[in-house]
């Protein structure tokens, strides 16, 4: 159907639009705060980054990519996160030279073969940030501090930060083995995704939403135990750090997240009264991940936020500000005759930064009044034909109902002074 859009896609409409404006100018205030640039990378990029740089065994990589192959016979797919990408232009573009910590932030459509419901799309929108190049937990810290300021800014509260360790490549594989032999005899009882993700990737099975898989692995080793001492001192140093900046979080040893680049530090903050699909916000380190990518071994960690999912939360907490409709003046020209003065108003008091619109509908001056009131109009211009000889309009005050006859050079120091007091 050529009036429908592609299933799992959102118009933004132009009554919508001014809550997106919202959201990305607060974000944009808070990165200023924190001092993180924007990056701005193509929504497409070869596969094979991806199937690198987010694992081959994730479920976005096995199932949910829009791949396809170009007219030069190579395969490209639309970006279903952003970190490989953004790892990818800091490579390419060598950013790791200009200097030691880059601290990068970036706000655009996401694509994931995902089943749409409330709150998950095919085409979605994350605001993310990455900050590569230090592996102390100061940064992590702030990068949660980060992501929890912006939604306290926007004023959700109800929020929860969960908090684990997924280890490194020393301390991850004995983990796994451990958790393997603790599943060894229970898999016939999980899901079957779970079943294939026994031998490629069991620690996904923590996570896993089916309440038969999650009884399985109740009693299951966790990794936090486990840690090397390296990953141990960073994660009780990080747990200091946000203690002492006053945030509040919950341990979760079951948070694996679904990518397999993480190392070390992984988080979630849930907005509980999204249901099904609470998280906010989700991210982690990824040390390894740049030199899986080709590049020098350099640290990284960052967190992306599904801004649709916000939106959503923000309804429900009537947090969203009215949309600014009002204009300064609506030019109304009582006939067709004089639409060449009330164009050449209308240009004027626009170069002088006077929001302005006038009727280009040619209706009379009921409907004409009628729109002023719907932005609402501080002030109706009304250019009759007696007025328009004597190069004058009939100023109207919508607030205090007086008129007075203005000349045209005059209107605009009229409205400024208003506007003044
Ligand atoms: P992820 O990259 O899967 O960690 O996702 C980060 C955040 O993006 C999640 O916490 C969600 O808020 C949002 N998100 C992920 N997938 C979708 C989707 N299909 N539709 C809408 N938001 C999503």
């Amino acid at each position: 159907m050529l009036v429908t859009g592609p299933r799992g896609t959102k118009d933004i409409l132009p009554a919508a639009s001014s809550n997106w404006q919202y959201i990305e100018k607060t974000v944009r205030d808070i990165c200023r705060l924190y001092l993180y640039k924007e990056i701005r990378t193509p929504v497409f990029e070869h596969t094979e980054l991806f199937l690198r740089g987010i694992g081959e065994t994730t479920d976005i990589v096995e199932k949910e990519m829009y791949t396809f192959t170009d007219r030069g016979e190579r395969s490209l797919t639309l970006r279903p996160e952003n970190t490989a990408a953004v790892v990818r232009s800091f490579l390419e573009n060598k950013l790791y030279a200009e200097t030691l910590l880059n601290k990068l932030f970036y706000i655009g459509p996401m694509f994931r073969y995902d089943r749409p419901q409330a709150g998950r799309y095919r085409q979605f929108h994350q605001f993310g940030i990455e900050a590569l190049g230090s592996k102390g937990p100061a940064i992590d810290a702030e990068v949660i501090m980060l992501a929890v300021q912006l939604l306290k800014k926007l004023g959700l509260d109800d929020l929860h930060l969960y908090l684990n360790s997924v280890g490194c490549p020393e301390c991850r594989p004995v983990y796994r083995e451990k958790l393997q032999s603790y599943l060894q005899e229970k898999t016939s009882n999980l899901c079957t995704d779970c079943q294939s993700r026994f031998d490629r990737n069991p620690m996904r099975i923590l996570d896993c939403k089916k309440e038969k898989c999650a009884e399985q692995s109740q009693g299951a080793p966790q990794i936090v135990d486990c840690l090397c001492d390296e990953c141990s001192e960073h994660f009780s140093q990080l747990k200091e750090l946000l203690t002492l900046a006053g945030v509040e979080f919950t341990l979760n040893p079951r948070l694996v997240r679904g990518l397999d680049y993480y190392t070390k530090t992984a988080f979630e903050i849930q907005y509980a009264p999204l249901g099904a699909q609470s998280a906010v916000c989700g991210g982690g380190r990824y040390d390894g991940l740049v030199a899986e990518c080709g590049g020098p071994s350099t640290p990284g960690i960052g967190f992306a936020v599904g801004i649709e999912r916000i939106l959503l939360a923000l309804e429900k907490q009537n947090l969203l500000p009215e949309a600014a409709n009002a204009i300064d003046v609506f030019i109304a020209p009582m006939g067709t005759a004089m639409q060449g003065m009330a164009f050449a108003l209308l240009c004027n008091l626009r170069e002088n930064s006077i929001t302005a619109e006038m009727d280009f509908m040619e209706k009379g001056i009921k409907w004409q009044m009628k729109q002023a009131n719907k932005y609402p109009a501080r002030f109706v211009a009304i250019i009759g034909e007696d007025e328009a000889a004597q190069g004058k309009v009939m100023l109207k005050n919508m607030q205090t109902g007086v008129q007075e006859l203005v000349d045209v050079n005059e209107i605009q120091q009229k409205i400024q002074l208003d506007m003044e007091d």
